[in-house]
């Protein structure tokens, strides 16, 4: 709930950038092409924001309200870029071919726990999977880490109707590499999906919204989806190394039992975590990743120590 806006000022919600404005979405449901104020810094879709009407259908955004949550990703020349505002959940989508790039997985994982985003896995493509001892093993990691993996076909629609029911009224994004099949799992979830581009295409005046934004969808069963084509990765920027070392949720119970406070788990003596990687109770490849993943922080030298 947010605090009563001001005089004239109603609530909004970004769906998307167009053009040089936002496209904002009244709780009637209703679209609004807004400018920002000056010097309101950066409105993200999902956003939640208070604007004000002005002629001709159109508004300003006065403010932008509290945010549940951030996504960012890095940007050329070192800065950060938002994603997307308010997200609950990101899904990382892996699936049989291409193969699973585990790194990529870890990287989105942790930086979503960092965010305060609920981490989970959508196994696609399992009506490709003839053996499934091969890919049970892959999940047995996330499934012991806690994370809700689904398995699904978007092809097929097999466990869609699982893989829905868990979004009913969240806010989720999906992720992962290329070719794992984002675009037909988000075809297979939002059957108006074309309805509402065409309704952004309308209200640009600029000919047709160009999909490779970030779009924000509703979800026929209710909840939101952003669809954010271009992005596959977040960035590790703004993470410690002892962020990421408590971004592997699985490590949490071991860290402070370490000889060292400012341990990193890697080469120092008494290091709980070392130990319950080789007693078998950490999984090895993720904490092969975890390693992996430090350097790739540590090379960030801004970053790095902070
Ligand atoms: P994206 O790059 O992650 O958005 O992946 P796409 O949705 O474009 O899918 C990549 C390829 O995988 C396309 O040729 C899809 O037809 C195919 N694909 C997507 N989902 C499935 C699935 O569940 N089963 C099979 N067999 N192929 C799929
Ligand atoms: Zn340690």
């Amino acid at each position: 709930m947010s605090a009563p806006s001001a005089e004239g000022q109603r609530w909004g919600r970004v769906v998307c950038h167009l053009g040089k404005g936002l496209a904002v979405e009244d709780e009637t449901g209703r679209i609004v092409l807004c400018h920002t104020r000056r010097r309101l810094g950066d409105v993200a879709v999902g956003d939640e924001v208070d604007w004000q009407a002005l002629p001709q259908d159109q508004g300003r955004v006065e403010r932008v309200l509290p945010r549940r949550s951030l996504l960012v990703r890095p940007a050329p020349g070192g800065r950060l870029r938002v994603v997307a505002a308010n997200l609950d959940r990101v899904y990382v989508v892996v699936a049989p071919l291409p193969e699973p790039d585990g790194l990529l997985v870890d990287q989105i994982l942790a930086v979503c726990e960092h965010r305060g985003i609920e981490g989970g896995i959508v196994f696609n493509k399992i009506d490709l999977v003839t053996e499934s001892a091969s890919w049970e093993g892959w999940v047995t990691d996330y499934l012991a880490a806690g994370y809700p993996v689904f398995r699904v076909s978007a092809r097929s629609g097999a466990g869609l109707a699982e893989f829905r029911e868990a979004l009913r009224g969240h806010c989720v994004m999906l992720s992962g590499q290329s070719g794992v099949g984002k675009s037909s799992l988000t075809k297979a979830l939002l059957p108006k999906m074309q309805l509402r581009i065409n309704e952004l295409s309308a209200k640009s005046g600029l000919g047709r919204h160009t999909t490779t934004t970030a779009t924000l969808y509703h979800l026929p069963d209710g909840g939101d989806l952003i669809d954010s084509p271009g992005v596959q990765v977040f960035g590790l920027a703004e993470m410690s190394p002892a962020d990421l070392a408590h971004a592997f949720r699985e490590f949490r119970p071991f860290l402070g039992r370490c000889r060292f406070n400012d341990c990193r788990h890697v080469r120092e003596p008494d290091c709980a975590v070392c130990a319950a990687v080789a007693s078998g109770s950490l999984s090895t490849a993720r904490y092969e990743r975890y390693r992996k993943l430090l350097e790739r922080l540590q090379a960030v030298p801004e970053f790095a120590g902070a």
